[in-house]
């Protein structure tokens, strides 16, 4: 018996993953931890302490300890978010007031910025963040598309990170400012 068991699981996972994929196409998977079911949702936004997802007309809490990662569709062609949008050297940090006030006309909520400015980790990292922003959303979100659509309105230069860059980024977000300058001497 253990071992039919054994011999079907493999198939049967190819199915159930086949099944997944397809229906992930258009729609975001939250990846649980501990093996259990992923989630096929229609929109996720992030809170400190977990993520609000939403199926149909209904948003359901989800604490972080439970949550592996977030898988995001690969957008359309036609928006490519992650395309990064150099400078124009107009950007200054003291311009940051009106992507704030947008986000928060748009989403009801301020900013989730993780790094204003330089933080001790761009320090360490020999990063110049003087002039840069950082804010944990995922390029690929709701709020991630609507920011970067803002921010190519405005002219105003920022780079999406969709994953951790060793030296450079812990993990998905978005950098609002020119490519931070290395500090001489690192
Ligand atoms: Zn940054």
């Amino acid at each position: 018996m253990l071992a039919v068991c054994k011999k079907l699981a493999p198939s049967l996972f190819i199915v159930l993953c086949a099944f997944v994929c397809t229906q992930a196409q258009e729609k975001i998977t939250i990846v649980l931890k501990n093996d259990a079911r992923p989630l096929v949702v229609d929109e996720v936004s992030e809170a400190t302490d977990g993520f609000w997802y939403k199926r149909g007309n209904v948003t359901t809490f989800l604490d972080r300890e439970r949550v592996a990662r977030v898988e995001y569709p690969k957008p359309p062609e036609a928006e490519k978010p992650a395309e990064p949008l150099q400078g124009n050297g107009k950007w200054r940090l003291a311009d940051a007031q009106k992507i704030q006030d947008f986000f928060v006309a748009r989403f009801k909520k301020p900013l989730p910025t993780t790094a204003f400015g330089q933080s001790d980790l761009h320090t360490r990292w020999g990063l110049d963040h003087r002039n840069g922003i950082d804010v944990g959303i995922h390029p690929d979100s709701t709020e991630g598309r609507a920011l970067i659509e803002f921010l190519r309105s405005e002219s105003i230069p920022f780079l999406a990170f969709r994953g951790p860059v060793p030296g450079v980024a812990t993990g998905p977000h978005i950098h609002i400012g020119n490519r931070s300058p290395r500090v001489s001497g690192r």
